[in-house]
């Protein structure tokens, strides 16, 4: 049992004292004190099965056994050391991140955060190539940092600074649902799960997507003289939005041929969620320049790394770069453990067949409420787009949104939330989580939707 300070307590506190940016979540927000696995309790001891992670963060699992061993193991030995003398566990982690990585990905930089993983892959891309202008589709996110916020192109995120969109370019969003040229002849009949959007290259909408990014480069930018473009393998926070096949490929092609490196960010999409793939990008058949990761590379724990070929990491040589607490002792020990368990539990496999299971249990509920629009995604990376109207694929209005999330959330269920209006409900659990677990937050959905909006029915 909880024996802290009283909900009101820290209802006060957090209003008083803590940043009023931190995210309230729910009307009635959740006080959380303990976790194990796929499971959260609240200070009442009420138990939510999370199917958000903590932002898709906690990969293997709330207090997993075996990080904590390897984390304890680890501070009762060291904790810290800068790197400026050498401690193993860097060594050992760094041979066992860049062994996931095809190619001639094959150096790794540690850092602590996305925001800060994304920061130097731009800094890498400008240094590397001598040129200036980066690109990133439109409602993706990279992070907060003053230059990943330039780089986040999603008005939600966006702070009215000069200077942040120095260097940066836009383009259009390759979104087969809700963008500009659609896709809707790959969207309308019947409901697709667990893959990638089918569009073929050839495909009306990736050949107009395509086309802009074409076209961008031809009248915007400077010719040759591109430093990157930065895309997620599946947007996260915009709302779990798959690109049609064949654009990221032939993007990054693109970008190469104007002097450009190709970053791919995993931050969300790494580390087996996908199911089919360890890197969201091998499922669109490229190899990106540089790769960046965090949240799920440490199932919580502050732990981020660029990892890129030998030649472009030597870009940094130029000067001294320095990071104090990247890839410390703790760090590198929670790292190692997680690539363990993912190993040793099969949780790649995992989210592809639970994540397989649960599109289609989604799908289900999809034909039986029209406020269900979309449902996507590819292993345990699942998004559910609701709806005011089916056909135009009108954003269901906030409050209901709003209601069904808080309602879920009663019976005992956490889902996320995110794309543009807010009206996406994110699905992106502890890759520990079981057939059983998908039936029963399918289940809570679909009463959530029949008592909030009866007339769905
Ligand atoms: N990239 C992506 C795809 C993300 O989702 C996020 C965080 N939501 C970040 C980068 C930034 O990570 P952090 O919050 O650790 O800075």
């Amino acid at each position: 049992a909880y024996k802290g300070s009283s909900y009101e307590q820290i209802l006060k506190t957090r209003r008083n004292h803590l940043t009023p940016n931190l995210l309230a979540h729910f009307k009635k927000p959740l006080v959380i004190h303990a976790g194990h696995m796929q499971w959260l309790y609240d200070h009442e001891g009420r138990r939510y099965l999370d199917m958000f992670g903590g932002i898709v963060t906690v990969s293997v699992g709330h207090c997993h056994p075996k990080v904590n061993q390897a984390l304890s193991e680890q501070t009762a030995k060291l904790w810290h050391t800068t790197n400026i003398y050498m401690h193993p566990k860097i060594h050992e982690y760094a041979e066992r991140l860049v062994a996931k990585f095809p190619g001639n990905l094959k150096s790794v930089c540690f850092v602590n955060s996305g925001s800060e993983a994304n920061d130097l892959a731009m800094l890498m891309a400008r240094l590397h190539t001598g040129n200036q202008d980066i690109l990133s589709l439109r409602n993706c996110y990279h992070g907060m940092s003053p230059y990943t916020m330039g780089l986040t192109a999603h008005s939600t995120w966006r702070f009215p600074l000069p200077g942040v969109n120095n260097g940066l370019v836009h383009v259009m969003n390759p979104d087969p649902y809700q963008g500009i040229w659609g896709g809707s002849n790959c969207r309308d009949s019947p409901v697709q799960t667990n893959r990638d959007c089918q569009c073929a290259v050839g495909c009306q909408a990736s050949d107009a997507y395509y086309n802009e990014l074409e076209e961008t480069f031809k009248y915007s930018l400077p010719r040759g003289k591109v430093a990157a473009m930065f895309a997620e393998s599946i947007q996260g926070v915009g709302g779990t939005v798959q690109f049609p096949k064949g654009y990221l490929k032939r993007a990054a092609a693109l970008v190469r041929a104007n002097g450009g490196l190709f970053v791919a960010d995993e931050v969300q999409t790494g580390f087996g969620r996908t199911g089919e793939h360890f890197w969201g990008f091998e499922g669109h058949d490229y190899l990106p320049d540089i790769v960046t990761m965090a949240k799920g590379i440490g199932n919580g724990f502050p732990l981020a790394a660029v990892v890129t070929t030998p030649e472009i990491a030597a870009s940094l040589g130029q000067a001294l770069h320095f990071n104090t607490y990247g890839g410390n002792p703790m760090a590198s020990a929670v790292g190692i453990a997680v690539l363990d368990v993912i190993e040793e539990e099969q949780l790649q496999r995992n989210s592809l067949e639970v994540g397989t299971y649960f599109l289609t249990g989604l799908a289900k509920l999809q034909q039986r409420f029209e406020i269900i629009g979309d449902v996507r995604g590819k292993g345990l990376m699942i998004g559910v787009e609701l709806v005011g109207n089916r056909e135009k694929r009108t954003p269901l209005a906030t409050p209901h949104v709003l209601d069904i999330w808080e309602k879920c959330k009663d019976l005992g269920v956490l889902f996320g939330r995110g794309g543009l209006h807010g009206n996406v409900l994110r699905i992106k659990p502890p890759m520990c989580i079981t057939l059983a677990d998908a039936n029963f937050a399918v289940d809570v959905l679909a009463r959530a939707i029949t008592e909030s909006l009866p007339e769905n029915n």
